[in-house]
């Protein structure tokens, strides 16, 4: 009643396009724990159903109100392995589902996260905690993702030695190879995974398993396994000329990118955005990091599609509080300098004699709905459009797991192309073998890899020792200070 909500500012655009650093700009201490203070402590807190970890989130916010910041972080951590991955990159499903924001606006649960673990860190609080004891079981990771890295750290509390092998050259999967610097600097990964290292945990990193070793003298080695190796078959196009020089898979452009901020080496051609017309197709969360690398390469220009119609900002109505509503969501790439086209399909990309994309022609597009059937595209007659453009990267999302290990195994797939296991206990077909993150749910989100991670590592310690003590969701023990 006393407080406006209030959350982090962000750096100019002129200012923050200038490198790939983070552009936040820090609430101060008063301000936050302001923040804190606006949490009712709700009978029912519905933000905790709201969030796929459980955080005890009124548990936190209370703490950064009473400025009790050592508190709120063991909170935070007792369901969260990674607040600083979730506090800087989540969608905040929390934040839609808070009592508040029925008729005000939400508390800022995703700021105060950021801040309560940033705060920790910089006091020194977050230390390396290794096991009291070991089993002597072995654990293998296949994939150090976020589900990977949460699994891990569990799995090794509960004292099993754990391997994680992971293809490419450093740790964190799509955290550091998909996600642009300017949404989180790759030194957050490293701080973290140095503390899992001092923990215990191996990493074998340029591995790929399955290629540089069969999965099945992993099979031989380990007691159990946890394949995390994330949904990362790219849907593609299949219109005329998507074979033209300049028509580029989003992932292939953010991870050179992402290569070439942290200096490493990248194979095949660079592929830059500078002085082009780019047109960005798909208007999730990777057409949006398209947008904001292309800014910072130089670009002339950028559009981005979408195929949907454009939402409104409010609420729909029959997408009632707690539920994550779908509506427009506007990032701060999208603020950076882009036109946005909604209700938009590509129909074709025309190339010069030489093979080099110049234009692509689209049609207006709407959704017919009958009650009972899936929705229908119509191509609205006569609203073909051409446009000049010199880059177009395609952010059309992912189909499914990759089949190499699943072949392999001979695993059960789901009809969506992942491999099958049930969230009761993350299991496969193969007794020992468990799967969590995209690689079971498919494309999805942060939070819900951890939260997968977490719980698959409940599920394989029980299978190891009979029972398990690691926390299941919402679990956390609250600390006693
Ligand atoms: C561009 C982009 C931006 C995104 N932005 C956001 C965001 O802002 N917020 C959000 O919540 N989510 C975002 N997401 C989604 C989020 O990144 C994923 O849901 C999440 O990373 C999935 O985690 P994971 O651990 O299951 O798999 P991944 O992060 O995909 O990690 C899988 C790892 O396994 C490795 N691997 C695979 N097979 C093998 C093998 N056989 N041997 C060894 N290693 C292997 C891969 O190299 C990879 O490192 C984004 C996704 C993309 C693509
Ligand atoms: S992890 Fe995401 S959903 Fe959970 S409390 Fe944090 S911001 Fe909210």
């Amino acid at each position: 009643m006393e407080f406006d909500r209030k959350v982090e500012g962000y750096l100019e655009v002129a200012e923050r396009v200038k490198n790939y650093k983070e552009f936040a700009l820090p609430l101060k201490e008063s301000e936050l724990r302001e923040q804190g203070a606006r949490c009712m402590d709700c009978g029912i807190p519905f933000c905790h159903s709201g969030c796929p970890l459980g955080n005890l989130i009124p548990d936190f916010n209370d703490a950064v109100y009473q400025g009790k910041w050592e508190k709120a972080a063991k909170i935070l951590h007792a369901t969260n392995n990674f607040p600083e991955f979730t506090g800087r990159l989540c969608p905040a499903p929390c934040e839609e589902a808070c009592v508040l924001g029925i008729n005000a606006d939400p508390v800022s649960i995703e700021n105060l996260e950021k801040n309560i673990v940033e705060t920790a860190f910089k006091n020194g609080w977050i230390k390396a905690t290794p096991p009291r004891y070991r089993t002597e079981k072995k654990v293998a990771i296949i994939g150090s993702g976020p589900a990977g890295l949460a699994a891990a750290q569990q799995l090794n509390r509960a004292g099993h030695w754990v391997t994680v092998f992971e293809r490419d050259e450093k740790v964190g999967g799509l955290l550091r190879y998909g996600i642009p610097d300017f949404k989180m600097e790759k030194h957050i990964i490293d701080r973290r995974v140095k503390i899992l290292e001092k923990e215990g945990i191996t990493f074998r990193t340029g591995v790929h398993v399955g290629v540089d070793i069969p999965i099945g003298s992993l099979q031989g080695e380990y007691d159990a396994l946890l394949l995390s190796g994330g949904a990362t078959v790219r849907r593609t196009l299949p219109i005329p000329g998507a074979n033209s020089q300049g028509v580029v898979q989003a992932m292939d452009f953010l991870a050179q990118n992402n290569r070439k901020v942290d200096g490493l080496p990248y194979s095949g051609e660079e592929i830059s955005a500078k002085g082009k017309r780019v047109i960005v197709i798909g208007g999730g969360d990777t057409g949006s990091d398209c947008i904001g690398t292309s800014i910072r390469q130089g670009a002339r220009s950028v559009i981005n599609f979408e195929i949907m119609p454009q939402g409104g900002t409010d609420r729909p109505a029959d997408q009632p509080w707690p539920f994550w509503p779908m509506r427009l969501r506007t990032s701060s790439s999208h603020k950076e300098g882009a036109e946005r086209v909604f209700s938009i399909s590509t129909k074709r990309f025309n190339a010069n004699a030489q093979g080099q994309l110049k234009s692509l022609v689209t049609t207006g597009v709407s959704w017919e709905r009958v009650p009972g059937q899936r929705p229908r595209l119509v191509e609205q007659a006569g609203s073909e459009r051409e446009w000049e453009c010199d880059l177009v990267l395609l952010a059309l999302g992912f189909t499914g797991s990759e089949t190499t290990l699943s072949d392999a195994l001979d695993l059960s797939m789901d009809p969506r192309g992942n491999i099958r296991a049930s969230a009761k206990d993350y299991a496969t077909n193969v007794p020992g073998l468990f799967v969590a993150g995209d690689q079971r749910r498919g494309q999805s989100l942060i939070v819900w890899a951890i939260s997968e991670g977490r719980q698959a590592a409940h599920h394989m310690d029980a299978y190891l020792m009979g029972a398990s003590n690691l926390p299941l969701k919402g679990e956390g023990d609250l600390p006693r200070i």
